[in-house]
Order: C-alpha cells, then structure tokens, then sequence
C-alpha cells in the first residue's frame, strides 16, 4: 500500500514488548514540522542491537517504552522537505540519521561538540519532545529530524554500508577518536582490547586500526577469530576459559566493551589487563537490570578507570565518514527487504547472534509505495 505521506508515516512498529520481534505495519502523525526540520524518504535502515533492547521493554530490555514503537536508528535516505532555516541540507541530498534526532544546540554541551550530552536531546525514537509528541525511527518510509542530526554521505559510500556507520561507527568512533593515547613513548603504539564482535565491535576494529593502534578482539568463544583477523585485528582472545586475562597484565591502553550483556563480562579480569591509568569504557548497554559486579581493589591495583560514551558528535560523524571512505572502511551487511515477516526474522537472529555483523533493511521503496 502507498504511504499518504506528508500527512502520514508507515512503519513497522512493536505493538507489545513481549512480542519484541514481531512489528507490525502501522501509519502514525509525524512530530510538528519545525524550522530547522527535514523529512527524509527512507532508503535502507540498519539494525542495532538498541533496537532489541528498546523493543524488550521492562521485559530484559532498557525499561518501559512507548507503544506502538518504530524501531530504527542507522538510516539513509533523500530529503525531501527542508523546512525554512534548513542550511545544511538541499532538496534531493542523501544524508544519514544516527540515534540522536534532536538537541538544543544553545547549551554548554553543545556549544562545546558534546551535543550528545545535550540535556534536552530527543533520541531518534521513543525519544520525547518537549510538546509531548513521542519519535519514532527508520523501520519507516520516512523520519522527520533536525537538519543538525543528518549527515552529509560521501558518494564514495554506498548506502547500505553508510547505514550501520550512522550509529555502530559514529559510537565506537568518538571513543576511539578521544581515548587512545596520543602521547606515547617513541616508538610505541597504543594497544586497545575491543570486547565483543558484534555490529559495534567490527567497526571498532576498522577504526582502531585506521586510527593508528593496535586492536585485540576479546571475544566469548573462539568461533570469530579468523574473522578477526580478515578485519584487521593484531590478536585474538578467548574469555571463555578461567585466567584468561594473566598473559595479559598490563598490556592494554585503552578497553572498548562492545558487548550487549553482562553475563560474559568478567570486569575484574579486563580491568587487570590495564596499563596503570588506562581506560575501561562501555559503549555497551546491557538490560536495566543487569549491575557491574566490580572490586574497588582491582582499581587500587592500577589506577583505572570505568565509563560509558554515548554516540558522538556531529563533528566526529563528518570525520568518520571520511574516514571510512579514504581507509575503505566497510561494515559487513546482509541485507533484507524490509517487510513484517522479514523484521521478525532479522531481530530473532541479531538477538541469536546469528549475523556476520549487521543486517541492513532495503527496498523500502516496495514496502512503502514511496
Ligand atoms: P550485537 O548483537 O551486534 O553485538 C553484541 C556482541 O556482544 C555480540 O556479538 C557478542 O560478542 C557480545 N555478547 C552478546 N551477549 C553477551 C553477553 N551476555 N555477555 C557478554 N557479551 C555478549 O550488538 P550491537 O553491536 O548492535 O550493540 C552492542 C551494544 O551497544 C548494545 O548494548 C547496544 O545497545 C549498545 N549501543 C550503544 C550505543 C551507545 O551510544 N553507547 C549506541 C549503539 C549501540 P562475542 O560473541 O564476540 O562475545
Ligand atoms: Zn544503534
């Protein structure tokens, strides 16, 4: 059926947490059209282990969610409405969207390209604006976002690689971007252990090396080491087996967690891997009700730190892009017709771990009529 777009957006939405992967075709309002809005027909969408967690709810996901919910946040697709303070964006461009469809862009945050900090950010979906209206993402024909959030795509890349660089990319690359060290003895370069090969993970491995360091892949079982390697990585480490980490101590610059769940995570032993002040950070984000279970005397022991970073900034997605485009850094996709049927499949197997490392929803064009 053809979308009655700009009155109406189609999507597949969660309908019910407790059918997480099973969305439903549904048309919905689009938030008001502000000044510095655009509408972008949607070309392909990728799929991010956030959408899982979202979709999951209170149900082992990040909590309670707005219903029905569009799910979607990697997403490529041409502008199609600019509203009248529009000056980043032409009619006909092809531009991305990330997780992040709003900020305010006057704070000290965002003054200061920490807008992903920004206090009053509206996500791309299940995000709230301040009149209420509640945002729904990519698994549509089309997203309606601020000029600011969309990124300028280099020809070079096509879109459905482009896609996963919107949210996996630009969240492994800000991290990568500010944390490896810089000042290192002459001579030496920086090593960082990526924990869990999965969408972020694989990027984070392009990027790590694109960046100058050298990437370890810590990962559950041994099944994705060759893997690794065909993706650039220096080493391979299995943290399926008890002292793991001991060959390891005080190796490690920097540690990327990458991973969906805590259950794997062993945090005393990564932090042991450390050099002194060296840096645990967790672009991972397991189920709200899962805690580090973590010892004050593992840090004592090398004065290091444990954080989060959340996505990245504008700035850092303009530099990304290019990055990937001068290394050839290219996300490995399979891609589907997005469809009912085809949603349901790609989320059961993504929360399986059955994709090698991202899969990509295409042919919105058939889904949608647009
Ligand atoms: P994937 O499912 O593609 O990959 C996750 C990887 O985590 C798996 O490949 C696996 O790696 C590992 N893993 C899975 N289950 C467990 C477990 N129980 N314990 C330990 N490790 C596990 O997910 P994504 O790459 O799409 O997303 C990863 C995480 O990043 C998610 O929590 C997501 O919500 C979050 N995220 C955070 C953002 C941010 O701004 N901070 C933005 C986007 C996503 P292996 O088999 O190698 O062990
Ligand atoms: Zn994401």
């Amino acid at each position: 059926s053809k979308v009655n777009y700009p009155e109406e957006f189609a999507g597949f939405a969660i309908v019910d947490t407790k059918e997480w992967n099973k969305p439903k075709y549904t048309t919905y309002k689009p938030k008001e059209f502000g000044d510095y809005d655009i509408d972008i027909e949607i070309e392909c969408c990728g799929l991010c282990g956030s959408d899982i967690m979202t979709a999951k709810g209170g149900d082992h996901g990040w909590g309670s969610i707005t219903l029905p919910q569009v799910v979607g946040h990697e997403i490529i697709g041409k502008v199609i409405k600019a509203g009248p303070k529009v000056s980043l964006h032409k009619l006909g461009d092809r531009v991305g969207l990330g997780a992040q469809a709003f900020a305010c862009l006057d704070c000290n945050r965002c003054k200061h390209g920490n807008e992903q900090y920004c206090p009053h950010t509206v996500t791309t979906y299940d995000g709230v604006y301040p009149d209420g209206y509640v945002s729904q993402g990519g698994y549509a024909s089309h997203v309606r976002a601020h000029e600011y959030m969309c990124f300028p795509i280099p020809e070079k890349l096509d879109s459905i690689h482009a896609a996963s660089l919107c949210c996996a990319g630009l969240t492994v690359f800000s991290p990568l971007k500010r944390y490896i060290p810089k000042n290192l003895p002459e001579g030496q370069v920086p090593k960082v252990a990526i924990v869990g090969l999965g969408g972020l993970g694989h990027l984070a491995v392009q990027f790590c090396k694109a960046l100058g360091a050298e990437p370890y892949v810590f990962s559950r079982t041994d099944n994705k080491k060759e893997q690794s390697f065909e993706l650039g990585a220096t080493g391979f480490v299995t943290t399926g087996t008890e002292g793991w980490e001991k060959p390891f101590f005080d190796q490690f610059d920097l540690i990327l967690n990458c991973a969906i769940g805590l259950s794997g995570l062993n945090i005393d032993a990564f932090l042991s891997i450390l050099k002194v002040e060296g840096r645990f950070c967790s672009v991972g984000l397991p189920a709200v009700d899962e805690k580090y279970n973590v010892s004050p005397f593992t840090f004592f022991g090398n004065g290091s730190c444990l954080c989060s970073s959340a996505l990245g900034s504008r700035e850092e997605a303009v530099e990304l892009f290019q990055m990937a485009a001068e290394n050839n850094i290219v996300p490995w996709v399979e891609t589907v017709p997005i469809s009912e049927e085809n949603c349901q499949t790609a989320l059961t197997r993504a929360w399986d771990g059955d994709v090698r490392y991202r899969f990509v929803f295409t042919e919105f064009d058939k889904a949608f009529g647009t």
